[in-house]
């Protein structure tokens, strides 16, 4: 059978469920294609069930420091079991809600795998998507007016390193039955830091194995050191300049692996191997070979309205590379159909985008790092604050971190804020939101935090820049 659309939307992940919505409020007629579950790798194997773990996590590692608050509790442990439950529960009742969205925007959801045709009977231009559905009947055919592609990523895997066995990804690890006694992480970067800190609350001996100099080597050095200082502090153990050679893998009882660090081979031994080192995006099978669509090092080229080189077509999310974060998929396709609808959207600007890592401690940032200022040629100054001057800091029983805010000498422009410490996830909008209104650090300075508030470490920080915190 065949459907005409306005829009045709080829995933349903974060950033392809979220333009669907969208899309309805502009009163598009629109069909999102999915061949697994609606809410893609955010809602089933990322953000919402790796942050449900780390929670877990978190309260047992609370749980066994309890005495320090006056609560004595005897006998703490984890009930894995019960654990994995609770974040499938989280997880369903999320995807609920994601299928209802659905239903009140009188979106068509056609459960199979979509492929973009070429120029055909059905159109003259590259475009109809053919449905392989997943219930096995006849293929559908949707002829839209655009489309946009939003297929998402897979983890990325070392030749040599092939997942089976004691050797997974973080696809697998959140689906594991019981904590493994130890375990190395190769690859520092965001996911391997958040599941370094979520097994290592939970009691595993954890080792991470980071190619580059430092760990979250993408964020500003000083929160690398930071976060490399803490992790190592709660036993984590980190190896940098640490280059993995998956020839030496061997699996029985558990896994080795050798490494090479700093010119010197050196053996790991552990119960599992996660392997975290990066993300591919679903480039493959969707039919770009029967359209002008380019793809360059594995991701979608888009310009900055987020078109292909079949200008009808659009691509968003982790599938053009970049930021791979659920909340610039969804922001992408916000985008995107509001340039399909002549809304004339601003070009999106990443430099606006804050990233977060929920490890304990958490980290945030948004803008640049110092050293990029420096390169960028800005004669920066910096404005630092410890959280261990923030009175609830102390009461939370988590002073560790800092806020640094690195801003320009000349036109005090803020060009980028990091964090480190409690709860600084939560924290980051207001940096955000000040680098949108493009504010100076003597505007947070003197926006009046509420007391006593962990959000008193940025306005702290902001008025550090010209010397004048208060506290520190
Ligand atoms: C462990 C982990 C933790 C993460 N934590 C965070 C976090 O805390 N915060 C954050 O912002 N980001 C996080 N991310 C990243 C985030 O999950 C992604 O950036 C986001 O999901 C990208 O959304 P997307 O819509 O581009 O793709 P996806 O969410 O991958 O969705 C793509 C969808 O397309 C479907 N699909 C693919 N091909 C076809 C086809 N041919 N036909 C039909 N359907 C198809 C797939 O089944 C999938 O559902 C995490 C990722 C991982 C792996």
């Amino acid at each position: 059978m065949a459907q005409e659309y306005d829009l045709v939307i080829l995933g349903g992940g974060t950033g392809g469920y979220v333009a669907a919505i969208r899309a309805s409020q502009a009163g598009l007629k629109t069909a999102l294609v999915e061949k697994g579950n609606l809410g893609g790798t955010c809602l089933h194997k990322g953000c919402i069930p790796s942050k449900a773990l780390l929670r877990s996590a978190e309260v047992f590692a609370t749980a066994k420091k309890s005495e320090e608050f006056g609560v004595i509790t005897k006998d703490v442990s984890v009930n894995f079991a019960k654990v994995q439950e609770r974040k499938s529960k989280i997880v369903d009742q999320l995807h609920k809600g994601v299928q209802h969205l659905m239903k009140q925007g009188k979106i068509d959801v056609y459960e199979g795998l979509g492929r973009i045709l070429g120029p055909s009977i059905f159109s003259p231009t590259a475009g109809t998507i053919s449905v392989e559905l997943n219930s096995g009947e006849e293929n559908e055919m949707l002829i839209p007016k655009n489309v946009i592609i939003a297929t998402g990523s897979r983890p990325r895997t070392l030749p040599g390193l092939e997942i089976g066995g004691n050797v997974m990804t973080s696809d697998e690890a959140l689906s594991m039955e019981e904590i493994p006694k130890s375990i190395i992480i190769v690859g520092g970067g965001v996911i391997g830091i958040e599941w370094a800190s979520m097994l290592s609350d939970f009691g595993a001996d954890v080792t991470v194995l980071e190619f580059a100099d430092r760990i979250i080597p993408t964020e500003d050095k000083d929160i690398s050191k930071e976060m490399q200082r803490l992790m190592k502090k709660r036993g984590v153990n980190i190896v940098t300049n640490a280059k993995v050679l998956p020839e030496t893998l061997a699996q029985g009882e558990g896994v080795t692996i050798s490494a090479e660090v700093k010119g010197k081979q050196k053996e790991f031994k552990a119960e599992k191997i996660l392997v975290s080192v990066g993300r591919q995006a679903n480039t493959e099978g969707i039919g770009l070979e029967n359209t002008d669509i380019q793809v360059e090092k594995g991701h979608i080229v888009v310009n900055e309205n987020l078109q292909t080189k079949e200008s009808h077509i659009y691509a968003i999310g982790d599938v053009i590379g970049g930021l791979q974060l659920a909340h610039v998929a969804s922001h992408e396709g916000i985008h995107a159909v509001e340039h399909i609808s002549n809304e004339n959207p601003s070009p999106i600007d990443y430099d606006l985008v804050s990233k977060c890592i929920y490890s304990s401690p958490e980290a945030a940032s948004v803008g640049i790092t110092e050293d990029q200022a420096k390169e960028q040629g800005h004669k920066v100054k910096i404005g630092k604050f410890s959280f261990r001057a923030i009175g609830k800091a102390l009461v939370f029983g988590e002073s560790d971190g800092f806020v640094k805010i690195v801003a320009d000498e000349e036109t005090d422009d803020i060009l980028g804020v990091h964090m480190i410490g409690p709860h600084v996830t939560d924290m980051i909008s207001e940096a955000g939101l000040a680098k949108v209104l493009d504010a100076t650090p003597w505007e947070i300075g003197h926006t009046i935090h509420p007391h006593p508030t962990l959000s008193e470490a940025i306005g702290e920080a902001a008025l550090a820049v010209d010397g004048k915190a208060i506290h520190g």
